[in-house]
């Protein structure tokens, strides 16, 4: 079987434990494949808008979410085109979710409304919850190597 199949068979927690498993150094390429459908699954659980074909081919809002003083929040924000930040003269790192930064409320290529989106009733499984303000996942313990779900993945459409 192709490492690719074999790659897209696997549930979450095993592509996890399979890339954990893996020597950087002996099995570059396997390790290399691992991580890309990894970021790949990552990244299909982020809400986005479906609103219109302009929207999906070209994101320009992107929700973000991220625990606040222990409560989950969410929001839709614009994008953040490289030196944007700079212009607006600030320049910050770290936190995906920035309590500050101005919530995005409609499309900008057709005007609809963006979704209203709350967290869902259980948490789900293999996200990542951080909870000390940025230092360390509580789901799976890493701290810079967390290898959970984004905590967007947290939220639905209401
Ligand atoms: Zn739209
Ligand atoms: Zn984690």
């Amino acid at each position: 079987m192709d490492i690719r199949e074999k790659l897209k068979a696997m549930t979450f927690p095993e592509l996890v434990k399979f890339r954990q498993s893996l020597d950087e150094d002996k099995e570059y390429d396997e390790w290399d494949q691992a991580g890309d459908e990894l970021r790949q699954r990552q990244l299909a659980v982020i809400p986005r808008p479906t609103c219109c074909q302009a929207a999906k081919d070209y994101p320009a809002v992107r929700f973000y979410a991220g625990f606040d003083k222990g409560k989950l929040k969410g929001a839709w924000q614009a994008g953040r085109p490289e030196g944007a930040e700079e212009l607006a003269g600030k320049v910050t790192r770290g936190l995906t979710y920035h309590t500050s930064r101005p919530e995005a409320r409609f499309c900008c290529y057709c005007g609809l409304h963006l979704p209203k989106l709350v967290p869902k009733k259980e948490f789900p499984e293999h996200t990542s919850r951080v909870t000390d303000g940025g230092y360390s996942c509580d789901t799976c313990g890493g701290s810079q190597d967390c290898v959970c779900l984004p905590p967007e993945f947290a939220f639905e459409p209401a």
